[in-house]
């Protein structure tokens, strides 16, 4: 009987399957599982409550056997974590396509998938964790520390020195968050009800300090800000419970957000329960726990809009809270802004998204050296953005601490991606680097999502449910290709509420790969910005013009 051991992919040059592209899809597979990557590697729980990599223990096996014995010229299909077929295909198709969570329209809600998962036939992919390219919290962090920069510069004159954040959730995605605001000069107090949690931050150097009160948050975060000095601050305790407290007392807070895992009502701690109590409590009685987290979220989210009727920066971070206060009866819930139309369709418009890579020698050098070519094909003097790229990429060498495989995000965009792609590919041919890389992305991307609390909420032309665009995505990744590409469901907001793809292609330094990258990270992210033309945005219809992206409505 297989069952859990510590995971952890191999380094170095050797091989353990017939070829780069099925070894780099092992390696990412080993990876997503690895104590230092995954929040909960024994249940094969990779981060976002309960994505997993892998359905069970004999299905994660069965993939490691089966990614060992793959030819170049086959493909093996997964089903929600489970190995189901291998095909014979040809070299330029994927080596692995992935379909993860999805179901049917109208059986599409947690109910009938938990149903369905106790039976055994599928497993919740989350976005990265089920395709393989989740490299711990640093891939939400340049996400993070881009979206409180626009935060700063909407509301604050261009920095957060001087100003409180208030946010919740410390677990994978969430933990970048004292990071981020912290990169931004602020103050963040940051509660999780995990004790784990908050020391696992402190460990990756995510977060500065743990208070023992909320007292004492309030007083090292006030001290802090008055002498305008960046600090995070973890609190242990229930958000539902503290963030009313703190509108109450008139807690001097300036921006508020939230990434608890409320797109599950099971991974959200209810009123009332101990944390100890939480698992057994939402395993036994899943409705009863289902209604208490939704009435606390609505008492959370009440709070958020307290917070934003005294004046603070106010917003969703991608997580359905206000969806699940609004099931609870809470009418105002969708009084504040997502995230994604408050700062950043403008990128998604230039097809800009969270491009990332990871060095399949395990060598922080390999790392260092694709940070070095990155600022110098985007040279700092040739527009601003390049300049926020540059101060991205300096302080993320100093600051981020590698999980697992040393990996970096930058938001690159349409005729950018191809070009780091390229070049990686020949850095890979020459030797520079000691192994290949993998190239992905998160599946939060431009032209690869239809989730309408989220990446399309409020899209211009009111097409936030439209699903074909992440389909036609997938598609044109296997057509132009990726070395693997999947379809989730549910990711990020939970079960109905979002369909995604999301595409990995491996830099092995043959003229093949370099191929296939120029048009998968050409096409990719061609698929934002062709969305967002169909969806009337101007700045996208520039983009299009300035670099040549066909678009056939366009042409009469
Ligand atoms: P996670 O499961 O790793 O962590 C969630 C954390 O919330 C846990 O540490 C848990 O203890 C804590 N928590 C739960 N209930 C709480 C409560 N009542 N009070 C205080 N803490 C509580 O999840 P994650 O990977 O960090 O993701 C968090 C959420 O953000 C998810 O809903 C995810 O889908 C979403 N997300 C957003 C983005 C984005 O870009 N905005 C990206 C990825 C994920």
């Amino acid at each position: 009987m297989s069952g859990p051991r510590p995971v952890r992919a191999p380094r170095g040059t050797e091989l353990s399957a017939l070829g780069w592209q099925q070894e780099a899809a092992l390696r990412m597979l080993q990876n997503n599982l690895d104590p230092e990557v995954a929040e909960h590697p024994d249940q094969l729980v990779v981060y976002g409550g309960t994505g997993k990599a892998a359905r069970d223990w004999r299905s994660f096996d069965a993939m490691v056997r089966t990614l060992r014995t793959l030819k170049q010229d086959e493909t093996m299909l997964v089903q929600s974590g489970r190995p189901v077929g291998v095909m014979q295909t040809h070299e330029w198709a994927p080596r692995v396509l992935l379909a993860n969570s999805n179901l049917v329209g109208d059986w599409a809600n947690w109910e009938e998938f938990r149903r369905l998962e106790s039976l055994g036939l599928t497993m919740y992919g989350q976005m990265t964790a089920g395709s393989w390219i989740y490299i711990g919290t640093q891939g939400i962090l340049q996400g993070t520390y881009e979206t409180f920069a626009a935060v700063a510069a909407k509301r604050f004159g261009g920095t957060l020195a001087g100003t409180i954040t208030l946010t919740a959730g410390l677990g994978g995605m969430g933990g970048a968050q004292p990071l981020a605001v912290t990169m931004n000069d602020g103050v963040a107090i940051c509660i999780d009800c995990d004790p784990r949690a908050i020391d696992r931050r402190i460990e990756h150097r995510y977060l500065d300090v743990k208070a023992d009160s909320l007292a004492h948050a309030l007083q090292l975060a006030t001290e802090a800000r008055d002498a305008r000095r960046p600090l995070s601050i973890g609190l242990l305790g229930n958000a539902a419970e503290l963030l009313p407290r703190m509108l109450a007392e008139g807690a001097p807070v300036d921006i508020v957000t939230d990434q608890t895992s409320a797109h599950d009502p099971l991974a959200y701690l209810p009123l009332g329960v101990d944390f100890d109590d939480m698992a057994a409590y939402a395993a036994e009685k899943p409705a009863d726990f289902t209604l208490r987290a939704r009435e606390a979220m609505a008492r959370h989210v009440e709070a958020m809009v307290g917070f934003q009727d005294a004046g603070a920066e106010v917003f969703d971070y991608g997580n359905s809270i206000r969806g699940e206060a609004q099931l609870a009866g809470y009418e105002r819930a969708f009084d504040f802004p997502g995230f994604v139309p408050a700062y950043i369709r403008p990128l998604f418009c230039e097809g800009k998204g969270p491009f990332r890579w990871a060095a399949l020698s395990g060598e922080a050098s390999d790392i260092h050296k694709t940070d070095k070519a990155i600022l110098e094909l985007f040279p700092e003097g040739d527009s601003a953005q390049n300049e926020s790229l540059h101060r991205w990429i300096k302080m993320a060498g100093e600051r981020v601490h590698f999980q697992g495989l040393p990996a970096r995000i930058c938001w690159l965009g349409y005729g950018e991606r191809d070009r780091a792609g390229e070049r990686f590919n020949d850095m890979v041919a020459s030797g520079e680097l000691a192994a290949p890389l993998v190239i992905g992305r998160d599946h939060l991307d431009c032209g690869s999502v239809a989730s309408p609390y989220r990446e399309t909420e409020a899209m211009l032309d009111g097409s936030d449910a439209i699903a074909d665009w992440p389909l036609l995505n997938a598609m044109v990744n296997v057509a132009s290709g990726a070395s693997w590409v999947s379809i989730h469901h549910g990711g990020g907001v939970g079960m109905g509420r979002s369909i995604h793809a999301g595409q990995v292609s491996v830099a092995d330094g043959t003229k093949l790969a370099g191929e296939k990258i120029r048009r998968v990270l050409t096409n990719d992210p061609g698929m934002g910005v062709i969305r967002h033309v169909d969806a009337g945005y101007d700045l996208a219809e520039t983009v299009a013009d300035e670099r040549d992206v066909r678009i056939p409505m366009r042409e009469d």
